[in-house]
């Protein structure tokens, strides 16, 4: 029998919670990651409501329950990023720079948000770090805007049309093949 891929150490958190948010992913796959709840989380910018440890299969969360959602679904798309392999991270890519083309401002989520902020056109040309991890944080926020369930945020700044396009791709891409963790 396969596994089941998220196991769930939350403190008093409902599992009925968790697979409310799982019926609305494309299938997931892989090994089983963790979902753990660590009080005063933080990165070296200071505090943050979650973090992806991906060799270690682990999730760390320190969010109210009505963040959980978003938060959660954004650490569990680091893991598929990395899974989803080149040529996947590369058409998102080419998304983002029409975007940039076509002047789009605000993001889906402050974590590419303030990443976004601080780019630069060398760094768009050149590749830079700072545009990469602009790129994976911009896909985990898409994915969490799109699969929390959270129909508005003020953390969602991005224009109507440019969301259209950001969910069809990720409908194109992951609806047939669900995701890989
Ligand atoms: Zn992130």
């Amino acid at each position: 029998m396969p596994r089941p891929p998220v196991s769930l150490f939350y403190g008093d958190l409902p599992g009925t919670r968790l697979a409310a948010i799982l019926r609305r992913l494309p299938p997931v796959s892989g090994d089983p990651v963790r979902v753990v709840k660590i009080l005063g989380l933080s990165d070296r910018r200071g505090p943050v409501h979650g973090g992806a440890f991906l060799r270690e299969r682990r999730i760390a969360l320190d969010c109210t329950q009505a963040e959980f959602p978003r938060v959660f679904v954004h650490e569990m798309f680091h893991f598929v990023w990395v899974r989803a392999g080149n040529p996947v991270r590369r058409s998102f890519e080419a998304l983002l720079l029409a975007e940039w083309r076509e002047r789009a401002r605000g993001e889906l989520g402050w974590s590419a948000e303030w990443r976004k902020n601080d780019l630069s056109a060398a760094d768009r040309e050149r590749r830079t770090k700072l545009w990469r991890e602009y790129c994976c944080e911009s896909f985990c926020d898409t994915a969490a805007w799109l699969y929390s369930g959270k129909k508005g945020h003020a953390e969602f700044t991005l224009a109507e049309r440019f969301r259209r396009r950001r969910r069809d791709w990720f409908r194109k891409i992951f609806s047939p093949r669900g995701l890989s963790l």
